[in-house]
């Protein structure tokens, strides 16, 4: 089974891409891995790579495409893989189509894992932390007993400014274009599934995985 799985940050992806994985025993390929597992074995796509990341700059989708070609050639990718986090864009996308054309293979699900902006925004900008000893809360998920003060210490609690409204949403609005985009690819090829990512985490896994085993009603 080959899979792309997507969804926002906040969205719960690593929960669910752990359990997909476990599921049906394929690897989980995010591309943070991919990445340092080619630059530390020092494949050919690995040392271009690192070229570019040592001097600060963006990897360019040549050597990122590469890359993930190199991967999906393993042999523990045989009985299938869960991509996470790539493609991130269409061109991207259309990369992955031929790679996978060559290796005679194609994609059988794009998973979406869908939450809404003002869920998301809840999510991401509640994250409190103490001041004195680092411990940290979360508003509506792990509030702290008293509001503001460290259960732990009594401490005060500070929002970050990288947990900021304002910069959380400057950050998920250039993510939503390129999500869309890649929705809308995915859908006119008939392989995406757009999963409620508002339910509990156990039933978005209920969910996904009814789909994928093809027992969703
Ligand atoms: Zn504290």
């Amino acid at each position: 089974m080959n899979i792309v799985l997507m969804g926002l940050p906040g969205a719960g992806k690593g929960t669910q891409a752990e359990r997909i994985t476990e599921a049906f025993r394929i690897p989980h390929i995010s591309t943070g891995d991919m990445f340092r597992a080619a630059v530390k074995e020092g494949t050919e796509m690995g040392l271009e790579a690192k070229k570019f990341m040592d001097e600060g700059q963006l990897v360019p989708d040549r050597v990122t495409i590469g890359i993930v070609r190199e991967r999906l050639g393993k042999d523990d990718c045989d009985e299938g893989f869960m991509l996470d986090g790539f493609p991130r864009t269409v061109p991207q996308a259309e990369a992955l189509d031929e790679i996978l054309e060559e290796m005679g293979r194609n994609l059988d699900h794009v998973v979406y894992i869908e939450v809404g902006e003002e869920e998301l925004l809840k999510r991401l900008t509640g994250r409190r932390i103490c001041r004195n000893c680092g411990a940290t809360y979360h508003v509506v998920f792990a509030p702290s007993k008293e509001e503001g003060i460290c259960d732990k210490c009594g401490g005060s609690l500070y929002q970050r400014d990288d947990d900021k409204e304002e910069t959380v949403k400057k950050r998920l609005a250039v993510n939503m274009e390129k999500t869309q985009a890649l929705v809308d690819y995915y859908q006119k090829k008939d392989v995406l599934r757009v999963i409620n990512g508002e339910q509990s985490i156990d039933h978005v896994t209920e969910s996904i995985l009814a789909h994928l085993r093809g027992t969703a009603t």
